[in-house]
Protein backbone atom coordinates (compact mmCIF):
# COMPACT_ATOMS: atom_id res chain seq x y z
CA UNK A 1 0.00 0.00 0.00
CA UNK A 2 1.29 3.45 -1.08
CA UNK A 3 1.52 6.27 1.63
CA UNK A 4 -1.19 8.43 1.54
CA UNK A 5 0.04 11.88 1.82
CA UNK A 6 -2.53 15.47 1.67
CA UNK A 7 -1.06 18.78 0.86
CA UNK A 8 -2.66 21.47 2.02
CA UNK A 9 -2.27 24.68 -0.55
CA UNK A 10 -0.70 24.80 -4.08
CA UNK A 11 1.53 27.76 -3.63
CA UNK A 12 5.46 27.11 -5.06
CA UNK A 13 5.85 25.11 -1.40
CA UNK A 14 2.94 22.64 -1.21
CA UNK A 15 3.11 22.25 -4.89
CA UNK A 16 6.98 21.82 -4.99
CA UNK A 17 6.34 18.60 -2.32
CA UNK A 18 3.23 17.43 -3.98
CA UNK A 19 5.69 16.79 -6.28
CA UNK A 20 8.95 15.51 -4.83
CA UNK A 21 6.63 12.99 -3.13
CA UNK A 22 4.24 12.06 -6.05
CA UNK A 23 7.57 11.34 -8.40
CA UNK A 24 8.61 8.67 -5.52
CA UNK A 25 5.76 6.90 -5.38
CA UNK A 26 3.66 8.20 -2.80
CA UNK A 27 0.01 8.89 -3.17
CA UNK A 28 -0.52 12.84 -2.96
CA UNK A 29 -3.83 14.74 -2.85
CA UNK A 30 -3.37 18.54 -3.29
CA UNK A 31 -5.88 20.75 -2.12
CA UNK A 32 -6.51 24.32 -2.87
CA UNK A 33 -9.05 26.89 -1.60
CA UNK A 34 -8.20 28.96 -4.58
CA UNK A 35 -9.19 27.43 -8.41
CA UNK A 36 -5.61 27.81 -9.35
CA UNK A 37 -2.15 27.39 -7.87
CA UNK A 38 0.27 29.74 -6.98
CA UNK A 39 -0.60 32.04 -4.34
CA UNK A 40 1.71 34.85 -3.77
CA UNK A 41 3.73 33.58 -6.63
CA UNK A 42 0.35 33.42 -8.93
CA UNK A 43 -1.31 34.90 -11.84
CA UNK A 44 -4.27 36.43 -13.17
CA UNK A 45 -5.96 36.65 -16.60
CA UNK A 46 -7.16 39.65 -18.43
CA UNK A 47 -8.37 39.07 -21.95
CA UNK A 48 -5.48 38.65 -23.98
CA UNK A 49 -3.13 39.70 -20.51
CA UNK A 50 -1.83 37.42 -17.73
CA UNK A 51 -0.47 39.40 -14.36
CA UNK A 52 1.58 37.75 -12.21
CA UNK A 53 0.53 38.66 -8.76
CA UNK A 54 3.36 39.29 -7.06
CA UNK A 55 6.62 36.90 -7.18
CA UNK A 56 7.82 37.61 -10.26
CA UNK A 57 11.65 36.40 -10.68
CA UNK A 58 13.34 33.44 -10.09
CA UNK A 59 16.75 32.37 -8.82
CA UNK A 60 18.29 29.56 -7.16
CA UNK A 61 19.01 27.61 -10.66
CA UNK A 62 21.74 26.08 -11.55
CA UNK A 63 24.65 23.13 -10.54
CA UNK A 64 23.50 22.16 -7.10
CA UNK A 65 20.85 24.93 -6.63
CA UNK A 66 17.70 24.64 -5.03
CA UNK A 67 15.34 24.59 -8.21
CA UNK A 68 17.71 22.35 -10.30
CA UNK A 69 17.49 19.39 -7.38
CA UNK A 70 14.14 20.11 -7.53
CA UNK A 71 13.84 19.39 -10.75
CA UNK A 72 16.51 16.42 -10.99
CA UNK A 73 13.96 14.75 -8.00
CA UNK A 74 11.08 15.30 -10.02
CA UNK A 75 11.33 15.95 -14.12
CA UNK A 76 8.90 18.81 -13.32
CA UNK A 77 9.78 21.14 -16.67
CA UNK A 78 11.50 24.76 -15.85
CA UNK A 79 11.35 26.91 -18.62
CA UNK A 80 13.20 30.04 -18.24
CA UNK A 81 14.90 32.60 -19.89
CA UNK A 82 18.30 34.01 -18.07
CA UNK A 83 17.81 38.02 -17.21
CA UNK A 84 20.90 40.21 -17.33
CA UNK A 85 21.39 42.76 -16.04
CA UNK A 86 19.18 40.88 -13.14
CA UNK A 87 17.87 44.61 -12.08
CA UNK A 88 17.97 47.99 -13.00
CA UNK A 89 18.24 50.16 -10.26
CA UNK A 90 16.87 53.50 -11.11
CA UNK A 91 18.44 56.09 -8.00
CA UNK A 92 17.93 59.39 -8.17
CA UNK A 93 19.65 61.03 -11.05
CA UNK A 94 21.25 57.75 -12.33
CA UNK A 95 20.63 53.77 -12.78
CA UNK A 96 22.66 51.31 -12.11
CA UNK A 97 22.84 47.45 -13.72
CA UNK A 98 23.26 44.55 -11.91
CA UNK A 99 25.16 42.23 -14.61
CA UNK A 100 26.32 38.87 -14.58
CA UNK A 101 29.38 39.22 -15.14
CA UNK A 102 31.43 40.36 -11.46
CA UNK A 103 34.13 42.78 -13.23
CA UNK A 104 31.06 44.66 -15.18
CA UNK A 105 29.25 44.45 -12.12
CA UNK A 106 32.09 46.24 -10.20
CA UNK A 107 32.97 48.71 -12.61
CA UNK A 108 29.36 49.79 -12.46
CA UNK A 109 29.28 50.29 -8.64
CA UNK A 110 32.77 52.08 -9.43
CA UNK A 111 30.88 54.39 -12.00
CA UNK A 112 27.85 55.28 -9.67
CA UNK A 113 29.52 54.82 -6.21
CA UNK A 114 33.80 55.83 -6.61
CA UNK A 115 36.24 55.40 -3.97
CA UNK A 116 35.15 52.65 -1.98
CA UNK A 117 36.31 49.08 -1.51
CA UNK A 118 33.61 47.42 -3.47
CA UNK A 119 36.02 44.33 -4.77
CA UNK A 120 36.85 43.54 -0.88
CA UNK A 121 33.24 43.49 0.26
CA UNK A 122 31.58 41.89 -2.53
CA UNK A 123 34.51 38.77 -2.80
CA UNK A 124 33.53 38.42 0.41
CA UNK A 125 29.65 38.31 0.13
CA UNK A 126 29.78 35.66 -2.90
CA UNK A 127 32.37 33.82 -1.04
CA UNK A 128 30.01 33.61 2.24
CA UNK A 129 26.82 33.11 -0.34
CA UNK A 130 28.65 30.07 -1.95
CA UNK A 131 29.34 28.30 0.69
CA UNK A 132 25.30 28.81 1.85
CA UNK A 133 23.95 27.30 -1.37
CA UNK A 134 26.71 24.48 -0.20
CA UNK A 135 24.79 23.75 2.52
CA UNK A 136 21.21 25.09 2.07
CA UNK A 137 19.77 22.71 -0.51
CA UNK A 138 21.80 19.45 1.05
CA UNK A 139 20.96 19.73 4.64
CA UNK A 140 17.62 17.46 5.79
CA UNK A 141 16.03 18.25 9.46
CA UNK A 142 17.25 21.25 9.84
CA UNK A 143 16.60 23.40 12.16
CA UNK A 144 15.95 20.25 14.69
CA UNK A 145 12.69 19.79 16.38
CA UNK A 146 13.08 16.56 18.05
CA UNK A 147 15.83 13.95 19.41
CA UNK A 148 15.71 11.67 16.58
CA UNK A 149 16.62 14.92 14.20
CA UNK A 150 20.05 14.15 15.39
CA UNK A 151 20.59 11.50 12.73
CA UNK A 152 20.63 14.65 9.77
CA UNK A 153 23.72 15.90 12.01
CA UNK A 154 26.05 14.26 8.92
CA UNK A 155 24.29 16.89 6.66
CA UNK A 156 24.49 20.01 9.03
CA UNK A 157 28.18 19.50 9.56
CA UNK A 158 29.19 21.14 6.22
CA UNK A 159 27.33 24.45 7.48
CA UNK A 160 29.11 24.44 10.59
CA UNK A 161 31.37 27.10 9.87
CA UNK A 162 28.32 29.43 8.50
CA UNK A 163 26.95 29.67 12.27
CA UNK A 164 28.47 32.96 13.18
CA UNK A 165 27.35 34.83 10.13
CA UNK A 166 23.67 33.75 11.31
CA UNK A 167 24.51 35.64 14.79
CA UNK A 168 26.13 39.04 12.74
CA UNK A 169 24.35 41.28 10.86
CA UNK A 170 25.09 42.25 7.24
CA UNK A 171 25.89 45.75 8.84
CA UNK A 172 29.13 44.19 10.22
CA UNK A 173 30.72 43.13 7.17
CA UNK A 174 29.38 46.43 5.27
CA UNK A 175 31.31 48.78 8.05
CA UNK A 176 34.78 47.00 7.13
CA UNK A 177 34.56 48.21 3.69
CA UNK A 178 32.41 51.08 3.09
CA UNK A 179 32.52 54.98 3.55
CA UNK A 180 29.43 56.52 4.56
CA UNK A 181 27.50 57.13 1.56
CA UNK A 182 23.99 57.67 2.51
CA UNK A 183 22.46 56.56 -0.89
CA UNK A 184 25.10 53.54 -0.87
CA UNK A 185 22.80 52.81 2.16
CA UNK A 186 19.53 53.03 0.56
CA UNK A 187 20.06 51.52 -1.84
CA UNK A 188 21.73 48.22 -0.23
CA UNK A 189 18.94 48.47 2.07
CA UNK A 190 16.36 48.55 -0.60
CA UNK A 191 18.02 45.38 -2.08
CA UNK A 192 17.69 43.75 1.25
CA UNK A 193 14.14 44.70 1.78
CA UNK A 194 13.05 42.88 -1.51
CA UNK A 195 14.37 39.47 -0.61
CA UNK A 196 15.01 39.59 3.08
CA UNK A 197 12.31 41.75 4.36
CA UNK A 198 14.92 43.69 6.20
CA UNK A 199 17.35 46.40 6.63
CA UNK A 200 21.48 45.34 6.88
CA UNK A 201 21.54 45.90 10.30
CA UNK A 202 19.30 43.53 11.37
CA UNK A 203 19.58 40.98 8.59
CA UNK A 204 22.22 37.93 9.40
CA UNK A 205 24.85 38.47 7.29
CA UNK A 206 24.24 35.04 5.87
CA UNK A 207 20.82 35.46 4.28
CA UNK A 208 22.24 38.60 3.34
CA UNK A 209 25.01 37.47 1.43
CA UNK A 210 21.95 35.69 -0.52
CA UNK A 211 19.90 38.68 -0.75
CA UNK A 212 22.67 40.82 -2.09
CA UNK A 213 24.23 38.38 -4.81
CA UNK A 214 20.74 37.05 -5.90
CA UNK A 215 20.29 39.38 -8.81
CA UNK A 216 23.35 38.39 -10.31
CA UNK A 217 21.38 35.01 -11.33
CA UNK A 218 18.52 36.05 -12.31
CA UNK A 219 15.47 34.41 -14.55
CA UNK A 220 12.22 35.07 -16.03
CA UNK A 221 9.73 31.75 -16.47
CA UNK A 222 8.46 32.33 -19.78
CA UNK A 223 4.75 32.64 -19.91
CA UNK A 224 5.11 34.08 -16.75
CA UNK A 225 4.33 32.46 -13.27
CA UNK A 226 1.39 30.54 -15.26
CA UNK A 227 3.65 29.28 -17.57
CA UNK A 228 5.72 27.87 -14.66
CA UNK A 229 2.51 26.52 -12.64
CA UNK A 230 0.64 25.28 -15.62
CA UNK A 231 3.44 22.97 -16.51
CA UNK A 232 4.37 21.85 -12.78
CA UNK A 233 0.61 21.40 -12.39
CA UNK A 234 0.40 19.09 -15.44
CA UNK A 235 3.55 16.79 -14.67
CA UNK A 236 1.69 16.50 -11.23
CA UNK A 237 -1.86 15.53 -12.64
CA UNK A 238 0.25 13.56 -15.26
CA UNK A 239 2.25 10.92 -12.63
CA UNK A 240 -1.05 10.34 -10.67
CA UNK A 241 -1.21 13.41 -8.29
CA UNK A 242 -5.02 14.30 -7.44
CA UNK A 243 -5.79 18.08 -7.54
CA UNK A 244 -8.74 19.48 -5.90
CA UNK A 245 -9.19 22.90 -6.71
CA UNK A 246 -11.59 25.22 -4.89
CA UNK A 247 -11.57 23.13 -1.71
CA UNK A 248 -10.52 25.09 1.12
CA UNK A 249 -9.38 22.98 4.04
CA UNK A 250 -11.17 24.37 7.01
CA UNK A 251 -10.00 21.82 9.89
CA UNK A 252 -6.70 19.29 11.02
CA UNK A 253 -7.25 16.68 13.60
CA UNK A 254 -4.59 13.66 14.50
CA UNK A 255 -7.03 11.10 15.41
CA UNK A 256 -6.24 6.92 15.42
CA UNK A 257 -3.06 7.80 14.10
CA UNK A 258 -4.06 9.34 11.18
CA UNK A 259 -4.87 13.00 10.14
CA UNK A 260 -8.52 14.14 9.37
CA UNK A 261 -8.40 16.65 7.36
CA UNK A 262 -11.74 18.38 6.89
CA UNK A 263 -12.15 20.55 3.49
CA UNK A 264 -15.52 22.74 2.73
CA UNK A 265 -16.50 19.41 0.44
CA UNK A 266 -14.87 16.27 2.08
CA UNK A 267 -13.70 14.49 4.93
CA UNK A 268 -10.22 12.71 4.12
CA UNK A 269 -7.89 10.64 5.96
CA UNK A 270 -4.35 10.76 5.26
CA UNK A 271 -1.16 9.13 7.13
CA UNK A 272 0.96 12.44 6.50
CA UNK A 273 -0.04 16.02 5.93
CA UNK A 274 1.75 18.78 4.50
CA UNK A 275 0.46 22.24 5.25
CA UNK A 276 1.82 24.89 3.18
CA UNK A 277 0.01 27.17 4.94
CA UNK A 278 1.47 30.10 7.36
CA UNK A 279 2.08 29.17 10.48
CA UNK A 280 -0.06 31.58 11.71
CA UNK A 281 -3.15 29.65 9.73
CA UNK A 282 -1.87 26.46 10.58
CA UNK A 283 -1.78 27.06 14.50
CA UNK A 284 -5.29 28.28 13.75
CA UNK A 285 -6.20 25.31 11.76
CA UNK A 286 -5.21 22.68 14.56
CA UNK A 287 -6.26 24.67 17.46
CA UNK A 288 -2.41 24.63 18.99
CA UNK A 289 0.22 27.28 19.35
CA UNK A 290 3.28 25.35 20.62
CA UNK A 291 5.75 28.30 19.53
CA UNK A 292 5.05 31.61 19.51
CA UNK A 293 5.49 32.81 16.27
CA UNK A 294 6.53 36.55 15.43
CA UNK A 295 3.47 38.44 14.07
CA UNK A 296 5.69 40.93 12.38
CA UNK A 297 5.69 40.73 9.23
CA UNK A 298 5.02 42.79 5.86
CA UNK A 299 2.04 43.66 3.77
CA UNK A 300 2.23 44.12 0.10
CA UNK A 301 0.57 47.17 -2.66
CA UNK A 302 0.83 46.05 -5.68
CA UNK A 303 -0.23 47.74 -9.06
CA UNK A 304 -0.78 45.78 -12.31
CA UNK A 305 -0.90 47.05 -15.59
CA UNK A 306 -1.30 46.16 -19.38
CA UNK A 307 0.54 48.99 -21.34
CA UNK A 308 1.36 49.36 -25.37
CA UNK A 309 4.56 50.99 -26.21
CA UNK A 310 5.96 52.11 -29.27
CA UNK A 311 9.30 50.96 -28.03
CA UNK A 312 8.99 47.79 -25.50
CA UNK A 313 11.11 47.11 -22.67
CA UNK A 314 13.85 44.82 -23.22
CA UNK A 315 15.05 45.02 -20.06
CA UNK A 316 12.72 43.20 -17.20
CA UNK A 317 12.92 43.95 -13.84
CA UNK A 318 13.71 47.62 -11.75
CA UNK A 319 13.84 48.86 -8.19
CA UNK A 320 13.35 52.40 -8.30
CA UNK A 321 14.22 54.63 -5.89
CA UNK A 322 12.47 58.04 -6.07
CA UNK A 323 13.87 61.47 -4.98
CA UNK A 324 12.82 61.16 -1.00
CA UNK A 325 11.12 64.72 -1.86
CA UNK A 326 9.12 63.02 -4.15
CA UNK A 327 7.30 61.21 -1.24
CA UNK A 328 6.70 57.88 -3.40
CA UNK A 329 8.13 54.70 -1.32
CA UNK A 330 10.54 52.43 -3.14
CA UNK A 331 9.29 49.89 -6.01
CA UNK A 332 9.81 46.92 -7.74
CA UNK A 333 9.01 47.06 -11.30
CA UNK A 334 8.49 43.58 -13.07
CA UNK A 335 7.58 43.88 -16.97
CA UNK A 336 6.69 40.89 -19.33
CA UNK A 337 8.71 39.67 -21.71
CA UNK A 338 8.79 41.41 -24.42
CA UNK A 339 6.94 39.18 -27.54
CA UNK A 340 5.73 36.62 -24.83
CA UNK A 341 2.35 36.54 -26.58
CA UNK A 342 1.30 33.65 -23.75
CA UNK A 343 1.03 37.15 -21.31
CA UNK A 344 0.35 40.36 -23.57
CA UNK A 345 0.09 40.26 -27.68
CA UNK A 346 2.59 41.88 -29.68
CA UNK A 347 3.05 45.58 -29.41
CA UNK A 348 2.06 45.06 -25.33
CA UNK A 349 3.45 44.24 -21.48
CA UNK A 350 1.91 43.61 -18.66
CA UNK A 351 3.43 45.08 -15.69
CA UNK A 352 3.24 44.30 -12.28
CA UNK A 353 4.62 47.04 -9.24
CA UNK A 354 5.05 45.95 -6.01
CA UNK A 355 6.10 48.24 -2.86
CA UNK A 356 5.96 47.09 1.28
CA UNK A 357 3.28 48.15 3.36
CA UNK A 358 1.96 48.05 6.56
CA UNK A 359 -1.02 46.08 7.31
CA UNK A 360 -2.33 48.69 10.16
CA UNK A 361 -2.39 51.21 7.12
CA UNK A 362 -5.41 48.87 5.77
CA UNK A 363 -7.27 48.03 8.80
CA UNK A 364 -9.44 51.48 7.81
CA UNK A 365 -13.34 52.00 6.78
CA UNK A 366 -14.47 51.22 3.01
CA UNK A 367 -14.21 54.63 2.50
CA UNK A 368 -10.72 55.29 3.79
CA UNK A 369 -9.60 52.25 2.43
CA UNK A 370 -10.85 53.06 -1.03
CA UNK A 371 -9.14 56.84 -1.03
CA UNK A 372 -6.03 55.40 -0.03
CA UNK A 373 -5.88 52.50 -2.08
CA UNK A 374 -6.73 55.07 -5.58
CA UNK A 375 -4.45 57.55 -4.47
CA UNK A 376 -1.32 55.20 -3.67
CA UNK A 377 -1.90 53.76 -6.97
CA UNK A 378 -2.28 57.51 -9.05
CA UNK A 379 1.35 58.74 -6.86
CA UNK A 380 2.69 55.01 -8.11
CA UNK A 381 1.70 55.07 -11.83
CA UNK A 382 2.31 59.33 -12.51
CA UNK A 383 5.84 57.89 -11.04
CA UNK A 384 6.30 55.38 -13.58
CA UNK A 385 5.65 57.38 -16.41
CA UNK A 386 8.60 59.46 -15.45
CA UNK A 387 10.90 56.62 -15.25
CA UNK A 388 9.91 54.74 -17.91
CA UNK A 389 7.61 56.89 -20.35
CA UNK A 390 4.07 57.05 -21.22
CA UNK A 391 2.88 53.85 -23.39
CA UNK A 392 0.86 55.18 -26.21
CA UNK A 393 -2.11 53.39 -24.65
CA UNK A 394 -2.76 51.68 -21.05
CA UNK A 395 -5.20 49.30 -21.66
CA UNK A 396 -5.58 47.95 -18.00
CA UNK A 397 -4.67 49.36 -14.45
CA UNK A 398 -5.67 47.95 -10.91
CA UNK A 399 -4.13 47.93 -7.88
CA UNK A 400 -3.52 45.21 -4.87
CA UNK A 401 -3.73 45.74 -0.83
CA UNK A 402 -3.37 43.10 1.66
CA UNK A 403 -6.70 42.43 1.98
CA UNK A 404 -6.75 41.21 -1.81
CA UNK A 405 -3.74 38.94 -0.77
CA UNK A 406 -5.67 38.01 2.54
CA UNK A 407 -8.63 36.76 -0.06
CA UNK A 408 -6.81 35.24 -2.82
CA UNK A 409 -4.05 33.37 -0.88
CA UNK A 410 -5.66 33.33 2.78
CA UNK A 411 -3.05 34.60 4.69
CA UNK A 412 -3.99 36.41 7.31
CA UNK A 413 -4.29 40.16 7.23
CA UNK A 414 -2.02 39.80 3.84
CA UNK A 415 1.00 38.72 5.94
CA UNK A 416 2.94 38.00 2.50
CA UNK A 417 7.18 37.36 2.35
CA UNK A 418 6.96 35.21 5.68
CA UNK A 419 9.13 36.59 8.90
CA UNK A 420 11.62 39.67 8.08
CA UNK A 421 14.68 38.13 8.98
CA UNK A 422 16.34 39.58 12.16
CA UNK A 423 20.21 38.25 13.04
CA UNK A 424 18.70 38.73 17.18
CA UNK A 425 15.81 35.69 16.14
CA UNK A 426 17.60 33.22 14.93
CA UNK A 427 16.57 30.52 12.74
CA UNK A 428 16.19 27.80 15.64
CA UNK A 429 13.73 29.99 16.96
CA UNK A 430 11.46 30.13 14.01
CA UNK A 431 8.57 27.79 13.89
CA UNK A 432 9.23 24.81 13.18
CA UNK A 433 8.87 22.78 10.09
CA UNK A 434 8.39 19.56 11.75
CA UNK A 435 5.31 19.94 13.66
CA UNK A 436 5.01 16.09 15.05
CA UNK A 437 3.02 13.03 14.08
CA UNK A 438 3.85 13.29 10.08
CA UNK A 439 2.61 17.00 10.18
CA UNK A 440 4.96 19.43 7.75
CA UNK A 441 4.61 22.96 7.37
CA UNK A 442 6.21 24.30 4.38
CA UNK A 443 6.32 27.84 3.42
CA UNK A 444 7.65 31.29 3.61
CA UNK A 445 7.05 31.37 7.69
CA UNK A 446 9.86 28.10 8.26
CA UNK A 447 13.42 27.81 7.78
CA UNK A 448 14.52 29.35 5.34
CA UNK A 449 12.32 31.72 4.95
CA UNK A 450 10.83 34.00 2.12
CA UNK A 451 11.09 33.71 -1.77
CA UNK A 452 10.12 30.98 -4.40
CA UNK A 453 13.51 29.40 -3.89
CA UNK A 454 13.54 29.27 -0.43
CA UNK A 455 10.27 27.14 -0.03
CA UNK A 456 11.62 24.65 -2.54
CA UNK A 457 14.21 24.59 -0.58
CA UNK A 458 12.07 24.11 2.46
CA UNK A 459 9.98 21.03 0.59
CA UNK A 460 13.65 19.88 -0.35
CA UNK A 461 14.74 19.38 3.42
CA UNK A 462 11.07 17.85 4.61
CA UNK A 463 11.60 15.20 1.64
CA UNK A 464 15.00 14.91 2.59
CA UNK A 465 13.81 14.44 6.21
CA UNK A 466 10.95 12.30 5.59
CA UNK A 467 12.58 10.45 2.87
CA UNK A 468 14.62 8.32 5.48
CA UNK A 469 11.32 7.35 6.92
CA UNK A 470 10.51 3.52 6.85
CA UNK A 471 7.47 3.51 4.92
CA UNK A 472 8.78 6.23 2.27
CA UNK A 473 11.93 4.41 1.81
CA UNK A 474 8.90 1.35 1.20
CA UNK A 475 7.68 3.18 -1.57
CA UNK A 476 10.61 3.68 -3.36
CA UNK A 477 11.67 0.33 -3.70
CA UNK A 478 8.67 -1.28 -4.77
C1 LIG B 1 4.39 41.45 -4.03
C2 LIG B 1 5.30 40.27 -3.85
C3 LIG B 1 6.44 40.14 -4.65
C4 LIG B 1 7.29 39.05 -4.48
N1 LIG B 1 8.35 38.91 -5.32
C5 LIG B 1 9.08 37.77 -5.27
C6 LIG B 1 10.02 37.49 -6.31
O1 LIG B 1 10.17 38.25 -7.27
N2 LIG B 1 10.71 36.32 -6.22
C7 LIG B 1 10.51 35.42 -5.20
O2 LIG B 1 11.16 34.38 -5.18
N3 LIG B 1 9.61 35.67 -4.24
C8 LIG B 1 8.87 36.80 -4.26
N4 LIG B 1 7.89 37.01 -3.34
C9 LIG B 1 7.73 36.04 -2.23
C10 LIG B 1 7.06 34.76 -2.71
O3 LIG B 1 5.94 35.04 -3.51
C11 LIG B 1 6.62 33.93 -1.52
O4 LIG B 1 7.61 33.87 -0.51
C12 LIG B 1 6.27 32.51 -1.94
O5 LIG B 1 5.54 32.50 -3.14
C13 LIG B 1 5.49 31.88 -0.81
O6 LIG B 1 5.09 30.60 -1.18
P1 LIG B 1 4.38 29.64 -0.15
O7 LIG B 1 4.30 28.33 -0.83
O8 LIG B 1 5.07 29.71 1.16
O9 LIG B 1 2.94 30.26 0.17
P2 LIG B 1 1.74 30.90 -0.64
O10 LIG B 1 2.20 31.50 -1.90
O11 LIG B 1 1.02 31.76 0.33
O12 LIG B 1 0.82 29.65 -1.02
C14 LIG B 1 -0.06 29.04 -0.11
C15 LIG B 1 -1.22 28.44 -0.89
O13 LIG B 1 -2.07 27.77 0.03
C16 LIG B 1 -3.43 28.06 -0.24
N5 LIG B 1 -4.16 27.92 1.01
C17 LIG B 1 -4.01 28.66 2.14
N6 LIG B 1 -4.83 28.22 3.10
C18 LIG B 1 -5.50 27.15 2.58
C19 LIG B 1 -6.49 26.26 3.10
N7 LIG B 1 -6.97 26.36 4.32
N8 LIG B 1 -6.96 25.28 2.29
C20 LIG B 1 -6.49 25.14 1.02
N9 LIG B 1 -5.58 25.98 0.48
C21 LIG B 1 -5.07 26.95 1.25
C22 LIG B 1 -3.40 29.49 -0.77
O14 LIG B 1 -4.53 29.78 -1.56
C23 LIG B 1 -2.09 29.48 -1.59
O15 LIG B 1 -2.30 29.07 -2.91
C24 LIG B 1 7.01 38.09 -3.49
C25 LIG B 1 5.87 38.20 -2.69
C26 LIG B 1 5.01 39.27 -2.87
C27 LIG B 1 3.77 39.36 -2.05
Amino acid sequence: MKTRLGVIGAGAGGLAAALLAQSHQVDVTLFESHSQPGGCAGWFDRGPFNFDVGATTLSGIGEGRPFSEFQKLTGAPLQVKVVDPGIVFHLPHTKMRRYQDNLKWLAELERVFPGMSHQKFWNEIEDLSGRAWGFLPHVSGFPPAKWSDLKHLPSWLKGIALVPSLLTSLETFEKKYQTKNDLYKRWINALCMISAQNHIHQIPALIGSLALTYPAETFAPVGGMKGLYSSWLSHFESIGGQWRPRERVESLKFQNKNWNLKTVKSENEFEKVVANVTSWSLDKMIQESKIESPTEAWGAFTVYAAVKWENLQNETYHLVLPDESEGVDDYFVSFSLPNDTERAPIGCQTVTISQHTNEADWLVSKEIYLERKNQRMEKIWQHFFKTFGKPSEVKFLSAGTPHTFERYTLRPKGRVGGMPHRWSYPIWRWPSWDRGNNLAMIGDTAFPGQGMVAVVNCALNWWRASASHFDFQRNRRS
